[in-house]
């Protein structure tokens, strides 16, 4: 197979923990990785994530980040038309140290790629809540959804312009040749699973139509949202019909919006399909498309701005969600907008029981979306919980599969068999590397 990109993500307390120089070594030796980034701005979220330990970091055991703060400098000339200004870190032994450029100094010197990732949410959701509650996103009463730990609104024109001056800024002031996102978009609710005892004599799977359903525990329904709706000519009132329609049948208990109970029990115990759902109340489907056409428009902000600050810059949305369209996130729609998309699947780490099935079919689906003139780059897991055995499966799985490129998640908490494990199986299917 033919790949353009071996990719490997760092955070700047293993750049502070391990050097930089040890690391490229590490990665480019032992995995032809040509393409090193930092995340640049992280969340909240122990690392590393999915084991309880480090297994190759000699100073820490694990680390918890701060909430969204930024980790290289930016020009805070450029975010003058938002009142939201970035937050940097606190720590001392992170803080006024640009490790952005570290990364982007070594990759330089060794000759391979150099990123930049903006996490989940890029700005402290914390002080948003306490500040700024109009920015975060509402569900259809009114209630700001999951409070401090909410989401803001791409369609809070402060909002709006912090997300695009953070992409311009950090491409604008540093050396990089791509810049990736897996920002939270709108919120998509819960998956609504059927009534307990439905498990008892019925095999149902529910799983499609219940995360359908929990669109209506989403977001968002703020005042920008409705100005923007309503400017754009879709139909409010219709929206806020059905959606709180749906709503109480998605919430009803014996205790809670009665009259919905048998509607939530037949709904999701019986085999009625999605699209049913969706002829029924118009009002979702409207919603649904306003929430597309929202993020669109944040992606094509984003994507013009990056590339002029720098017209060669890969702008790469980082999908991690099982339902993008439940997000606001349409491949088909965001594909002019967008110069490739890495799939953060991490199958590997939970044995594979599909033999890759999902893994395999989502990068179907977001090569349907995307066409063919964008590159897909397929995460996998080199963490705890993985094998070297799965680690090969998997490579041989998306050999097939037209890929541009892997992408290690993540460094920090890897097992060094399970880099050696790949660099074997990408030996194994005869894989080059070509810019
Ligand atoms: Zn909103």
């Amino acid at each position: 197979m033919i790949i353009s990109e071996i990719a490997a993500s760092l955070y700047p307390w293993d750049l502070a923990d391990e050097g930089m120089e040890h690391i490229a070594d590490e990665l480019i030796e032992r995995c032809k990785v040509n393409s090193l980034y930092l995340v640049g701005i992280m969340h909240y979220e122990k690392r590393p994530l999915t084991s309880l330990f480090y297994t190759h970091n000699s100073v820490r055991k694990f680390y918890l980040p701060e909430n969204s703060r930024v980790y290289y400098r930016l020009d805070e000339r450029n975010f003058k038309d938002t009142c939201l200004k970035p937050h940097y870190s606190e720590r001392e032994f992170l803080r006024n140290i640009d490790w952005l450029d570290v990364l982007t100094k070594e990759a330089r010197k060794r000759g391979v790629k150099a990123g930049i990732e903006l996490s989940h949410t890029i700005y402290d959701t914390n002080i948003a809540y306490e500040q700024y509650p109009q920015m975060l996103q509402r569900n259809v009463k009114g209630n700001i959804i999951n409070g401090s730990q909410g989401l803001l609104c791409s369609n809070n024109p402060d909002v709006h312009e912090y997300q695009r001056a953070m992409f311009y800024d950090s491409v604008k002031n540093h050396d990089v040749d791509f810049i990736q996102t897996c920002l939270l978009t709108f919120a998509q609710g819960n998956i609504i699973k059927a009534p307990w005892f439905y498990n008892t004599w019925m095999d149902i799977n529910c799983a499609n139509l219940g995360a359908l359903l929990g669109i209506a525990n989403g977001g968002c329904f703020c005042d920008s949202c409705r100005a923007k709706a309503k400017e754009w000519g879709f139909d409010w009132e219709l929206i806020l019909r059905d959606m709180s329609v749906l709503y109480e049948v998605a919430n009803a208990t014996a205790h809670r919006f009665q009259d919905s109970l048998m509607e939530n029990n037949l709904t999701l115990g019986s085999n009625v399909t999605e699209a049913m759902l969706l002829l029924e109340y118009p009002g979702l489907a409207e919603f649904l498309k306003f929430r597309i056409r929202s993020i669109t428009e944040l992606f094509k902000d984003i994507y013009i701005s990056v590339h002029e600050a720098n017209p060669n810059i890969d702008f790469r949305y980082n999908n991690y969600v099982h339902f993008p369209e439940y997000t606001g996130i349409s491949f088909k729609d965001i594909a002019p907008y967008v110069d490739s998309v890495r799939d953060s699947d991490y199958t590997e780490q939970t044995g594979a029981k599909d033999d890759f099935r999902y893994k395999h079919n989502t990068l179907l689906k977001i090569r349907r979306g995307i066409g063919f003139n964008k590159k897909i780059i397929a995460a996998l897991a080199v963490r705890p919980n993985a094998t070297p055995e799965i680690i090969k499966r998997s490579v041989s799985v998306l050999g097939e599969l037209g890929i541009d490129g892997f992408s290690l998640g993540h460094y920090d908490g890897s097992h060094i068999e399970h880099l050696d494990a790949f660099r074997e199986a990408i030996d194994a299917i005869h894989c080059k590397i070509q810019k």
